[in-house]
């Protein structure tokens, strides 16, 4: 692998006397689709949020492109989250009031884009993910699928360099997960995007390219790749 996009060192979490994470460290190669697996309580969303500088580890540190965001501001790591990283959640994406549309021109807008060039590149991600049909529609008239959907063109609307899900598919029946999680791996191949999800669904987790497993608040298996790719 060549240096790695993302980088946990040594990383530690605790909620008062709660550890929910213990020493992990894992590397994550540029374009790789990794999933990260585990019993509820293991500390996978807690590893996400750190990763992403949502969350501040305790002690260890976390890299993206060779740079430390456990030194950078808060203003700085706002910056990266909105400009450079998408998360998907498993609810609460979407704005109930906004139309999909407006949904997704959403990022764009704070970044300062005009409505009308945000509305054209929104329509033309909706269009890809099979929904270009429901612009003008509320959350409320569409299906869970379809506004998770939605919620996925938000995220990568504004073309991340890395996408964070987690449990992308989980408030989802399984036809309508199968589907987000198809069209999520396809537009990652498509632009490249490197993906962290987080899930405990073994038919997710079989989308990614490599698996770590976790256990209690400690990366079981998987967290690094050799220079050959193969897991160890
Ligand atoms: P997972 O995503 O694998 O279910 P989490 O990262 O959500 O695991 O949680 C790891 C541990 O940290 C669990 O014991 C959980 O109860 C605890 N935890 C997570 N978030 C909080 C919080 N905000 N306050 C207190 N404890 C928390």
């Amino acid at each position: 692998m060549n240096a790695p996009i993302l980088e946990a060192k040594n990383i530690e979490k605790s909620y008062g006397q709660t550890t929910a994470l213990q020493d992990v460290s894992l590397a994550i190669g540029r374009g790789e689709i990794v999933a990260v697996t585990g019993p509820s309580g293991c500390g996978k969303s807690t590893l996400l949020h750190c990763l992403a500088g949502i969350l501040w580890p305790d002690r260890g540190s976390v890299h993206f492109q060779q740079r430390n965001l456990t030194a950078e501001s808060e203003a700085a790591r706002s910056r990266l989250r909105r400009t450079v990283f998408g998360v998907l959640f498993q609810f609460g994406q979407v704005v109930p009031e906004l139309t999909a549309i407006e949904n997704v021109t959403l990022p764009l807008q704070l970044g300062g884009a005009r409505y009308r060039d945000a509305a054209v590149r929104a329509q033309r991600l909706l269009d890809r993910l099979d929904i270009g049909n429901l612009g003008g529609k509320r959350p409320g008239e569409m299906s869970g699928g379809q506004q998770q959907r939605v919620a996925l063109a938000r995220a990568l609307v504004t073309e991340p360099e890395v996408l964070f899900a987690d449990e992308p598919t989980g408030a989802l029946d399984t036809l309508a997960g199968e589907q987000v999680m198809i069209e999520l791996v396809r537009l990652a191949r498509d632009h490249g995007t490197t993906v962290l999800v987080v899930t405990h669904n073994a038919q997710v987790a079989a989308y990614a390219d490599r698996e770590i497993t976790m256990r209690d608040g400690r990366v079981e298996t998987g967290g690094r790749v050799t220079i050959s790719g193969e897991a160890r």
